[in-house]
């Protein structure tokens, strides 16, 4: 399941704009930080790749990347910038969320939570939103396909206020979000330093490809 091909197709404002065709989707979206660039980078393992979605105006646009020629990694706007004023902030939101009910291909969603601290509101609601609301093309009743990424677990020392492991951080996350799903989500531990978890969400992406 490995990236052999990696190509950036284009940066779209709005759902109606992204790819026609039938390739399926796998999105990453994250809180601004997260780690979000660097995962990409590590997936395709091509540095410049990622630094497309960093340009002036690209950070707030769905970027869409057509890997083996069979499937998109979409590259979703960032969320919680602490600089971004409240209106443009909900915009984005807006956007996003647009995204997640209306794109008829999207497979899976990958909400990228950093393991390196505590949980944060604005994560545990953004996953809280997530379960919360149906795409409108599943023919049941379902929640949107979500699966967790745990970024930067190579962080790991021991700090001497007490601060938490990764795996603590990530079983705390998982802890507060269960109370919104009948079934926990998958999740993956990651790290863009040491290439943790990159042939785990590889497989997976190639596991549900093949549903
Ligand atoms: P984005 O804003 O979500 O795209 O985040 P970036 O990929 O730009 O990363 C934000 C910061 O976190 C940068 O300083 C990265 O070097 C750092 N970072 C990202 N991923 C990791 C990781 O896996 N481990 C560590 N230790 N730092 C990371």
């Amino acid at each position: 399941a490995q990236v052999s091909t990696a190509e950036f197709v284009k940066s779209s404002t709005c759902t109606e704009d992204c790819p026609a065709g039938s390739l399926p989707d796998f999105a990453l979206v994250g809180r601004s930080n997260v780690g979000k660039s660097s995962l990409l980078n590590s997936l395709v393992r091509r540095k410049r790749l990622a630094l497309i979605s960093k340009k002036p105006g690209k950070t707030q646009c769905i970027n869409h990347f057509r890997i083996n020629d069979s499937w998109y990694l979409v590259d979703l706007p960032g969320y919680g910038y602490a600089s971004a004023p409240q209106k443009l902030r909900i915009n984005w939101d807006g956007f996003t969320k647009e995204y997640f009910l209306k794109r008829e291909t999207l497979v899976c969603v990958f909400l990228l939570i950093d393991a390196s601290i505590p949980p944060k509101k604005i994560d545990l609601e953004y996953a809280g939103w997530l379960s919360q609301n149906q795409s409108l093309h599943l023919d049941f009743l379902q929640q949107i396909p979500m699966t967790l990424i745990f970024t930067k677990c190579d962080k790991r020392k021991k700090k001497k206020n007490g601060a938490k492991m990764p795996e603590d951080n990530a079983e705390d996350f998982l802890n507060l979000i269960s109370e919104y799903f009948q079934a926990a989500p998958p999740w993956i531990m990651a790290s863009s330093v040491t290439n943790m978890g990159r042939d785990e969400i590889l497989l997976h992406i190639a596991q549900l490809r093949n549903y």
